[in-house]
Parts: C-alpha cells; sequence; structure tokens
C-alpha cells in the first residue's frame, strides 16, 4: 500500500489582513522553494480567501482551506458562508468541527455531520477535528471521546468520501496552550482514532485515511511528533502565523 502523503495546514484562526497574507506568502514560497512530496494547506480567515486563491492560482504545492462554512444552500443565513462560495474561489479543504468552534459556538457532533456530508457533496474535503478536553482525559474517557466525536461526525459519510477526508486529533488543553501531547501520547490517540475508522469501515480504508495531530506544534516538536508511525502530518495554529516558522514545520515532514 502506498504510504500516506503527509499533510501540513496552517489554521490562521481570526488573524492575518489581507496584506499580512500576502507578506507571507511571499516569504513563506521562498522558504518552501522545491519542497515536494507533503501538502500544504492555508486555511486563512474569509477576507482573505479571495487574494490567496489569485496567488496560488493553480498552485499544486499549496492548497487553499477554509476554516469554516455553513451546510445549507444558499439562503437567509446571515453572515454565513456556504460550501458552493468556497468552490467558487477554489477551496480543497475544510476544517469541520474544530474545538473552538465546539466550546465557543455550540457546534454538536449533529451539525458537524451535517458540515461533513454538505462538504463532501460539494468536493470539499474535510479536516474533521476531534479530541478530548483535559478534564475527559484526566478522567480517563478520552478514547470514549474520540469514538462519540468520530461515529457523530461520520454518519452516513460514504467509503468514498471518507477516504478523502483528513482527521486532525487535537486534543483540547494543548491548543494554543504551548503543552503538546507527547508524541506516544499522540501516537496512542492516533491509532485509537484508525481502529475506530477500521470498526465504521474497513482496515483497509483506515489504513489509507490521514490523520494529524494539532495542539502546540512548532518547528522544535514538529519533526518527533510527526515520526510516529499513525501520524501524518500536523495542523498548526499560532506557529503557522509565522512564514519561517511554518516553513520550518513543513520541512520537519519530510524528515524519515
Ligand atoms: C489549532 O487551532 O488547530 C491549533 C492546533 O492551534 P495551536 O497550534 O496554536 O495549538
Amino acid at each position: 500500500m502506498p504510504a500516506r502523503k503527509k499533510i501540513i495546514a496552517a489554521n490562521w484562526k481570526m488573524n492575518m489582513t489581507v496584506a499580512d497574507t500576502e507578506t507571507f506568502l511571499a516569504t513563506f514560497r521562498r522558504a518552501v522553494e522545491g519542497v515536494s512530496g507533503v501538502e500544504i494547506v492555508i486555511a486563512p480567515p474569509f477576507t482573505s480567501l479571495p487574494r490567496l486563491s489569485e496567488l496560488l492560482g493553480s498552485s499544486q504545492q499549496i492548497r487553499l482551506g477554509a476554516q469554516n462554512f455553513y451546510h445549507e444552500k444558499p439562503g437567509a443565513f446571515t453572515g454565513e458562508v456556504s460550501a458552493l462560495m468556497l468552490r467558487e474561489l477554489f477551496v480543497r479543504y475544510v476544517i469541520i468541527g474544530h474545538s473552538e468552534r465546539r466550546q465557543i459556538f455550540g457546534e454538536t457532533d449533529a451539525l458537524i455531520n451535517k458540515k461533513v456530508l454538505a462538504a463532501c457533496a460539494t468536493e470539499l474535503l474535510p479536516i474533521l477535528c476531534v479530541g478530548e478536553t483535559l478534564a475527559e482525559r484526566e478522567a480517563g474517557k478520552e478514547k470514549d471521546v474520540l469514538r462519540t466525536q468520530l461515529e457523530g461526525a461520520l454518519r452516513s459519510v460514504p467509503e468514498e468520501d471518507v477516504l478523502d477526508a483528513v482527521i486532525a486529533y487535537e486534543p483540547v488543553w494543548a491548543i494554543g496552550t504551548g503543552v503538546n501531547a507527547t508524541p506516544e501520547q499522540a501516537q496512542d490517540a492516533h491509532a485509537h482514532v484508525r481502529l475506530v475508522l477500521a470498526e465504521l469501515y474497513t482496515e483497509a480504508v483506515a489504513k489509507k485515511i490521514r490523520i494529524q495531530y494539532g495542539g502546540s506544534v512548532k518547528p522544535e516538536n514538529a519533526a518527533s511528533l510527526m515520526s510516529q508511525p499513525d501520524i501524518d502530518g500536523a495542523l498548526v495554529g499560532g506557529a503557522s502565523l509565522e512564514a519561517r516558522s511554518f516553513a520550518q514545520i513543513v520541512r520537519a515532514a519530510l524528515r524519515p
């Protein structure tokens, strides 16, 4: 079976103006010149998507991602952006189920499932985030939480669509805290995610799905995390805002 291609995604959250985006891309492109064999995704705020789309053109090296969308067809949903609107800008990936959306905006597994289904129907590839809180880990419930979130988010999602999705394991206690999961903790969780995927689909399908780690990934810890057998890349928040540090993380994905 061919190796899973590593995928490194930047989640800029509510950061970066259009001008910041232009500056970032100029520096980042120089820093990753000649890098191949790893998929790079940048998910800027909505306001930067048109300009980034224009600048990236038909780049095969760097793909455009969105941080969110609303699953309904165009209509009376003030403040929301549809999947079709993202496709018009050549957005390829969309982050779904990020813990900030779950915690701050009250997104449930049922809503996340609707978003996954709508993304797949529009040929947007989901980056589906799952992960436990500190309280859940301390109570020894992290594996149950991951199972519940995966089962909920992937309900009725057919095999051909899940194969193109990316799962991001993001322990909530590691996001933006500077405290990353150890490579062993992350590997253990990723192996569990793959086991649940094998139960929901088949072992062959589970082996093909890429599972990223997210939570305080930095140039210093990226290589050791990604050297683990079930860690197929990283979803990066804070360290993706600086072009050189994000480029270092991309390069870390190339190390054996
Ligand atoms: C994230 O928001 O997805 C994330 C992983 O953030 P950070 O890298 O800042 O922990």
